[in-house]
């Protein structure tokens, strides 16, 4: 399903274009028609899955077309950790860009000024807050936060939120807003407790469950953590270091085949590209070539990563961290079919770290990392949480986003102040300037 079907606003479209999102992942193409229609809900659906677009876009939409009190606040959510919250402001950022529904990121653990910006946002009246639920009551406690005007109270991570003991927090900051509002949970598992807290807080909920699959036993995942100009280099020692018979190459983007296909048709591999741009007779006869081993290797999009079966495939490589976990499986799949063994070789850019660690979250364990040889020189630390750039951009390289380059994406999050959803383009309204204290 494209985001256009959905009946979204033109200006999240140019946002989510900007995001480099094609269509939507299956929580996205579920959760947003009901809550563009006001239903309370429910979903199990983990990180990695698209999740915080799936909430965010509908009431972003709802935000632009049914105008609210402009110095109120209107939409409340609560996570677990400061990390998501900067995350969630982050892709608040991305897909509200070319919006003026302005966001910010409330939670512990800063300096006495990050307070003071976040103090001065709340009572001034951001459009969106999402806060970590123990700085949210130290706010609150101090009186001046505006909470009658929310009709939007999402919960992301519900279950960690209770396991982390944020049960009466939770209930705490729930109490100061309004009883009439559109209520959305969301949670990776179900247990009992998730159910009579869904119970007390929600009327007549959509149910919805994302199954996400996992990929089978059978496949040896590795990753090496590189700067981008490394990778290529990379792949070209990889594919000289065994005589591989079927190998595919996934690249999130066309123009990121194209180069990578020409470097290597110079290296004198036995390699074709294939992508949307491609005829399709042309597309037909690059699958028969693979399929009878006339060809070695494929440079493709993800328009590969589901459906294909070829048996045999030696190694899968991913030249970009796919921008989902599902896109992640589904391509790693292509090998070890049919309970033969495969290797599926992963690249992380430092601007690709955060989003890998989501695909990590949702397989439920780390995927090993190889040390990259000396000979290319020395590569980035994995530090998804401190040192890599957001991955919110669904991997567009910075400043490669409309309006150049845009503070608070680019930046390392260890940088962030306290407002990570604020921009300071200078271009913003009045309101959200105050917001952000900029
Ligand atoms: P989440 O589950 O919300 O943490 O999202 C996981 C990753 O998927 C993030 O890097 C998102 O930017 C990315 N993402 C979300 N929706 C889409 C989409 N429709 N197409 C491509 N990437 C997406």
């Amino acid at each position: 399903m494209n985001f256009r079907e959905l009946g979204l606003d033109e200006r999240l479209l140019e946002g989510i274009d900007a995001m480099g999102y094609e269509t939507a992942t299956p929580v996205q193409a579920q959760v947003i028609q009901p809550i563009l229609e006001g239903r309370d809900i429910i979903a199990s659906a983990q990180t990695g899955t698209g999740k915080t677009a799936a909430f965010l876009l509908p009431i972003i939409h709802k935000m632009l077309t049914s105008p609210h009190p402009a110095n109120h606040i209107n939409a409340m959510i609560i996570v677990p950790t400061r990390e998501l919250a900067i995350q969630i402001a982050e892709t608040m950022e991305g897909l509200g860009y070319f919006t003026d529904i302005s966001c910010i990121a409330v939670y512990g653990g800063g300096d006495g000024n990050s307070f003071v910006t976040e103090k001065k946002a709340l009572s001034s009246g951001v459009d969106m807050v999402v806060c970590t639920p123990g700085r949210m009551i130290a706010h609150l406690n101090m009186g001046y936060v505006k909470m009658n005007q929310v009709n939007y109270l999402v919960l992301d991570e519900a279950d960690r939120m209770l396991d982390m003991g944020f049960n009466d927090d939770i209930m705490k900051i729930i109490s100061f807003l309004p009883k009439k509002r559109q209520n959305l949970l969301f949670s990776a598992t179900m247990p009992q407790k998730m159910r009579d807290l869904a119970r007390k807080l929600l009327h007549d909920p959509v149910e919805i469950n994302i199954a996400v699959s996992k990929p089978p036993e059978q496949i040896v995942q590795e990753a090496y953590v590189v700067f981008e100009p490394q990778k290529i280099p990379l792949i070209k020692h990889m594919l000289n270091s065994k005589a591989y018979t079927r190998v595919i190459i996934f690249c999130s983007k066309k123009q990121h085949v194209k180069q990578l296909a020409s470097e290597l048709k110079r290296a004198r591999f036995s390699i074709e590209e294939i992508h949307s741009d491609l005829l399709q007779d042309k597309r037909e006869q690059v699958m028969q070539d693979f399929r009878n081993k006339k060809l070695k290797i494929l440079v493709a999009t993800d328009i590969l990563s589901r459906g294909i079966d070829i048996e045999e495939i030696e190694l899968v490589i991913n030249y970009d961290v796919p921008n989902d976990g599902e896109d992640y499986i589904h391509r790693i799949g292509r090998t070890a079919r049919a309970e033969t063994k495969g290797t599926a070789i992963t690249f992380i850019s430092e601007a690709e770290q955060r989003k890998f660690a989501a695909i990590e979250q949702l397989l439920g364990k780390p995927v090993t990392k190889v040390a990259v040889p000396e000979e290319f020189g020395p590569a980035p630390a994995y530090a998804p949480k401190s040192g890599g750039r957001s991955g919110a951009g669904g991997g567009r390289p910075p400043g490669n986003r409309p309006g150049g380059n845009r503070p608070g994406s680019n930046r390392p999050a260890g940088n962030r102040g306290a407002g990570g959803g604020n921009r300071a383009d200078g271009n913003r309204s009045s309101r959200e300037q105050g917001a952000s204290g900029s």
